[in-house]
């Protein structure tokens, strides 16, 4: 069942201190990909959530880079379609663009305006939720490309780090920290 599912993943996700820097404790993802029964269960639990929450979603939007490995996957179990955000500088064509700052610095995110059409429910997926930063910035965009949000999906919630709060739509998490 779900549950049972949900503990073996959840087992499989590596943890590595001081990764990408002193202080951080890195949730990898790959630990559970790299592990068959991982991935199978894992893709069943985030396309079982959709399916029974979000029957009319119409496109799944993932975050560069982590998100990519969602988004084709739960767009071909569901029949619709994907697409990405990335990092500035690296989608071709016309593009939105929001900043977002990070603890040092600031970053921009971009969609293609032609990704999402006007009025299109969008389910928006990345790997984890930490501060809240990228994802805040990922619903901005798909606003301002004109999709309507139904939620934001992650596999991961660092819940100490109350990123959830920040977010102006639905958030769910597979499991917490
Ligand atoms: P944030 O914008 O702070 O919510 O950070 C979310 C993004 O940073 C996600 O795309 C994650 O892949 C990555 N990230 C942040 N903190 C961690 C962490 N402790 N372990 C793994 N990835 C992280």
């Amino acid at each position: 069942n779900a549950e049972d599912k949900l503990t073996y993943v959840k087992s499989k996700i590596g943890e590595y201190p001081d990764f990408p820097k002193q202080g951080i404790l890195f949730r990898d993802i790959f630990g559970a990909l790299t592990d068959a029964k991982a991935c199978v269960y894992l893709r069943d639990l985030l396309v079982e959530h959709v399916k029974h929450n979000h029957p009319d979603v119409e496109i799944i939007v993932g975050l560069d880079s982590r998100g990519f490995l969602f988004n084709l996957l739960l767009a071909t179990e569901l029949g619709i379609s994907c697409a990405p955000i990335r990092k500035k500088g690296k989608l071709p064509g016309e593009v939105a663009s929001v900043e977002y700052q990070l603890e040092y610095g600031s970053d921009t995110f971009e969609i293609q305006l032609n990704a999402i059409k006007p009025g299109q429910k969008v389910v928006i997926v990345d790997d984890l939720l930490a501060t809240g930063g990228s994802l805040v910035a990922a619903t901005q965009l798909v606003r301002k490309v004109g999709g309507v949000i139904l939620e934001c999906l992650v596999v991961m919630e660092l819940s100490d780090l109350k990123g959830r709060a920040k977010i102006d739509s639905k958030v769910h998490s597979l499991f917490e920290y």
